[in-house]
């Protein structure tokens, strides 16, 4: 990829006015330790390039002088963000601040790269229409290992081995794409711009068709081959629990997907019932359904302890589609949680975040914003 990115201290004060803009010159400089000097030679092709502008003059809070402070020019930029499922691509448009400014979603056709690349480029034709159809560059985030931000080397739910998925949809964009793994993607979102916003360390987990897991350390997301497979589905929860189809007794995947807990409802109720009608049933005390939702509630606290304790981050986000678990069962999970945490540590922050495609759409747009920023996506290497 080639759009030159920012390096040290002009990346710094861009991404310090991205992420907390307006800031006023004498709080940049206080923060990132730099003379007036330095800081006024470092804005200079920030706000040649229009990335930065100057707002209108206020009064320095500390010395009463006119000021101008530093801000991101949101409509500046537009980024694509694209989530593949196994049959349908959801967008959105977002600002450089990724703010949701439009939404759609195209079914795919097939599952050949073509097809799908196609789907892509019409998405944005319909989602560009309102917003000048121009990308500053755009992210496609899928379930799966990606190698270079380029290319998907395997991803099970589109059965896809090694396909270059950014260089095609580059060509059909015209703009620079970045391709990401969904569950990293959506951990860059809450880092920059969600739930992890100002926390150096910081646990994602979501619920859905399978178990996702980010972590970020010291402001940097784990990331390598592992970090996208879902390595933490398999961590073992009940040792009486069900089987996983990879043979372990009660491990998460077994207890808490949204297809682990239909099974086990549909089965004790001996008809097929949805998610959210097993969530419902449960709530209203249906004896199978409240068991099952009990039960796989009492895993998530285990499971997020676990992730406290061995981590050392106490600030833990809960997300992913079939996140209502944690509301449903909360007296169960909140049970676990304690019964699995030392009563000398520090009690672990959750915050649950109810998210749909969308929000895994504008995790894709997130890593084409760090990438837009820092050259690379935070975490990633070069
Ligand atoms: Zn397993």
């Amino acid at each position: 990829m080639t759009w030159s990115p920012l390096t040290g201290s002009e990346r710094d004060v861009a991404l310090a006015v991205l992420l907390d803009g307006p800031l006023p010159r004498s709080e940049l400089a206080r923060r990132l330790r730099l003379s007036a000097g330095s800081l006024t030679r470092l804005t200079k092709p920030l706000l040649a390039s229009g990335l930065v502008v100057e707002m209108p003059v206020e009064h320095d809070q500390e010395s009463g002088r006119p000021t101008r402070p530093l801000d991101i020019r949101p409509a500046a930029h537009h980024f694509l963000g694209v989530k593949l499922t196994a049959d349908t691509a959801y967008g959105v448009v977002t600002s450089i601040r990724a703010e949701i400014l439009a939404h759609g979603r195209r079914p795919l056709p097939d599952r050949d790269p073509r097809s799908v690349v196609a789907a892509v480029a019409e998405l944005a034709r319909t989602l560009g229409a309102g917003h000048g159809g121009r990308w500053t560059a755009a992210g496609i985030s899928l379930g799966g290992r990606v190698t270079e931000h380029a290319t998907v080397s395997s991803a099970r739910y589109l059965g896809w081995r090694d396909v270059a998925l950014g260089p095609a949809c580059a060509a059909a964009l015209d703009c620079p794409v970045v391709v990401d793994n969904d569950l990293l993607s959506l951990t860059r979102a809450e880092q920059w711009f969600g739930a992890g916003k100002g926390y150096d360390d910081f646990a994602l987990l979501t619920i859905g068709e399978g178990i996702g897991y980010g972590l970020v350390a010291h402001g940097r997301m784990r990331s390598g081959p592992d970090a996208s497979i879902g390595v933490l589905g398999h961590h073992p929860l009940d040792p009486l629990g069900p089987l996983c189809p990879e043979g372990h007794q009660g491990c998460a995947e077994a207890m808490l997907t949204i297809p682990a807990i239909r099974h086990r409802v549909s089965l004790g109720l001996g008809r097929d019932v949805d998610y959210d009608t097993c969530l419902d049933l449960a709530a209203a005390g249906d004896p199978v359904a409240a068991r099952t939702v009990g039960d796989a509630a009492a895993a998530l606290g285990r499971l997020t302890a676990a992730v406290g304790n061995l981590t050392l981050t106490d600030r833990i986000v809960l997300s992913g589609d079939g996140i209502r678990l944690a509301d449903v069962g909360r007296p169960s999970f909140d049970a676990a949680l304690g019964r699995d945490r030392s009563p000398h540590a520090s009690p672990l922050d959750v915050v649950v975040r109810r998210t749909d495609f969308t929000d895994w759409a504008r995790g894709a747009a997130a890593t084409a914003i760090q990438t837009y920023a820092l050259g690379v996506p935070a975490g990633g290497t070069p």
